[in-house]
C-alpha cells in the first residue's frame, strides 16, 4: 500500500481519521448523545472518553469485543490491565456462578476471604498481613493514611506523572480533585534527586509511594538503582515505602517486588487480582498492619461493606490459584516481553523513531528519537501521533488504549498477537514520513 497522508500534518491526519471513524460508528454516536443526558460528558470514567466519541461495546468473548455498530475488535485495552483474563474465562465464570449460588451479602467472615488472603500473601513477598477493599484507588488511600497514622508524620512523596487513583493524579501538574495530602513531588528515575529529597524531608516524611513501572506516565520501568535507593533512603529516615503494584503485580509471579528482590513496607494491589471483579488490597509489614488488629490498643478501624464480597473473594482466589498461577505469570510475562523487544527490533531495523516501553504484557507506544527513561523524554507530539495510531488500529479491528497503551491478556491467541504486530507495522510503514517529520521537528 502506498504511504497515506504523506504531506499532511499529524493534526490534519487525525482530523481525517476522526471523520472516518464517526462515519463508521453511527450507533455509538447515538449512544454517546443519549448518555450525556444522564452523565456529565456521557461518561462515568474519564479515561474511557476519546474524541470524537468512544465506541459503545455490547459483548466480549475471549479476546474479542463487539460494538453497537456490529464491528468486532481484538482487545488490547484489556480493561487497562484489569482484563488480564479476557472476557469469558470458564474457570472465573464458574467461580462467580458458585459465589452467586452461595449468597452475596452475608455480613460475616467467610472461608472465601481466608482462602483469597492466604493466596495473595503467599504470592507477594511483602504481604505479611493484608486487608481487602474495592479498588486500587481505595487501596492507595488506605496505604497512605496508614503510613500517616503509623509514623505520625504528614508528608507524602509522590512522583510527577504518577497515577495512584482517580483522586491521586500527578500528571500534568496534578488534579483539582486530588485528595489534599501534604505531597512533595520528585522526578521518576531521578535517583540522586529523590534521595536528596527524602533526606531533606527526613522526620516529616510519612511515606514514599511509587509505581515500580510508571504506568499512565508512559509505562516507564523504574531502574533497579532508583527503586533500591527509595528502599534504602526511606529506611534511613523511618518513612514507609509503598509499592503501588495495582498494575505491575502481573509482570512477574511475585510482582515487581519479587522480580527485583526489593521489599516495600506496604504494597497495594487491584485490577486483575479480583479475577475480573472489583478489588483492592493493601498490606505489608506485620507491625504496621497489626495496627488494624482490634485486639491492640488504639487500633485503627477499617470498614467497607463490600471488602469481603463473596464474588470477588471467590473469583480472585480462582484467578490466582487456578488461572494466573506463578508458572503462568512468569511464562506469560516472558513471552510478552519477547514480543515487545521484537517490536523494538523491527523499529530499529526500519530506522523509525518509534519505541515500545513497558515490561511484559504492559506496553506503550511512543514516538521519540531517544530512549525513554523519564516522562520528560516523551516528546509532546508523541501523544497526538499515539491518538492517530489508536484510530488507525481501530480501522484494522484492533483496540488499543487511546493514550497508546497496549495491554496483552491471557485470552489473546498467537494469531491475534500477529495481527497486532501487522497493524503496528502497517501503521508505521504508511506514516513513516509523517512520523519522522513530526518527531524530528519537535
Ligand atoms: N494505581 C495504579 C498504578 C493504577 O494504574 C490504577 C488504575 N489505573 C490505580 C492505582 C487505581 O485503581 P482503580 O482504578 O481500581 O481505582
Amino acid at each position: 500500500m502506498p504511504p497515506v497522508n504523506a504531506n499532511l500534518s499529524v493534526a490534519a491526519a487525525l482530523t481525517l481519521a476522526r471523520e472516518k471513524y464517526a462515519a463508521k460508528n453511527p450507533n455509538s454516536f447515538l449512544a454517546y448523545q443519549r448518555a450525556q443526558a444522564a452523565m456529565p460528558g456521557g461518561n462515568t470514567r474519564s479515561v474511557l472518553h476519546f474524541d470524537p466519541f468512544p465506541l459503545t461495546m455490547v459483548k466480549g468473548v475471549g479476546a474479542q469485543l463487539f460494538d453497537l455498530d456490529g464491528h468486532s475488535y481484538t482487545d488490547f485495552v484489556g480493561e487497562y490491565s484489569a482484563g488480564l483474563f479476557g472476557h469469558s474465562n470458564p474457570v472465573l465464570k464458574a467461580a462467580v456462578h458458585e459465589a452467586l449460588e452461595l449468597g452475596t451479602v452475608m455480613a460475616s467472615p467467610t472461608m472465601l476471604e481466608i482462602n483469597f488472603a492466604e493466596a495473595v500473601r503467599m504470592r507477594f513477598p511483602s504481604m505479611e498481613l493484608l486487608r481487602f477493599c474495592n479498588s486500587g484507588t481505595e487501596a492507595n488511600l488506605m496505604a497512605i493514611v496508614t503510613a500517616i497514622a503509623f509514623t505520625k508524620r504528614r508528608k507524602i512523596l509522590v512522583f510527577r506523572e504518577a497515577y495512584h487513583g482517580g483522586v491521586m493524579v500527578f500528571s500534568g501538574g496534578g488534579s483539582p480533585i486530588n485528595v489534599p495530602f501534604d505531597y512533595v513531588l520528585a522526578d521518576y528515575n531521578d535517583t540522586e534527586g529523590v534521595a536528596a529529597g527524602i533526606r531533606q524531608y527526613g522526620d516529616d516524611l510519612a511515606a514514599v509511594i511509587v509505581e515500580p513501572i510508571l504506568g499512565a506516565g508512559g509505562n516507564i520501568p523504574g531502574t533497579r538503582e532508583f527503586l533500591a535507593a527509595l528502599r534504602a533512603e526511606t529506611e534511613r529516615v523511618g518513612a514507609l515505602l509503598i509499592f503501588d503494584e495495582v498494575k505491575t503485580s502481573r509482570c512477574a509471579a511475585g510482582g515487581m517486588q519479587g522480580a527485583l528482590g526489593i521489599k516495600p513496607d506496604l504494597t497495594t494491589l487491584g485490577k486483575y487480582l479480583g479475577g475480573g471483579l472489583p478489588v483492592g488490597v493493601f498490606g505489608g509489614r506485620k507491625d504496621v498492619m497489626q495496627r488494624y488488629n482490634h485486639r491492640t490498643a488504639d487500633a485503627f478501624k477499617h470498614a467497607g461493606t463490600f471488602n469481603n464480597n463473596v464474588c470477588t473473594m471467590m473469583a480472585g482466589h480462582a484467578a490466582l490459584t487456578k488461572v494466573f498461577t506463578p508458572e503462568v505469570a512468569d511464562a506469560f510475562a516472558m513471552s510478552c516481553e519477547q514480543f515487545r523487544m521484537g517490536l523494538n527490533d523491527a523499529m530499529a531495523k526500519k530506522s523509525v523513531p518509534v519505541r515500545f516501553t513497558g515490561l511484559g504484557s504492559l506496553i506503550a507506544i511512543h514516538f521519540a528519537c531517544k530512549p525513554i527513561n523519564r516522562p520528560a523524554d516523551i516528546p509532546p507530539v508523541s501523544k497526538t501521533l499515539g491518538q492517530l495510531f489508536h484510530m488507525e488500529c481501530i480501522f484494522r479491528s484492533i483496540l488499543v488504549a487511546a493514550r497508546g497503551d497496549i495491554f496483552v491478556g491471557l485470552a489473546v491467541t498467537p494469531e491475534q498477537m500477529q495481527s497486532l504486530q501487522q497493524a503496528i507495522l502497517a501503521f508505521v510503514d504508511d506514516h513513516s514520513g509523517l512520523i519522522e517529520r513530526e518527531v524530528i521537528a519537535h
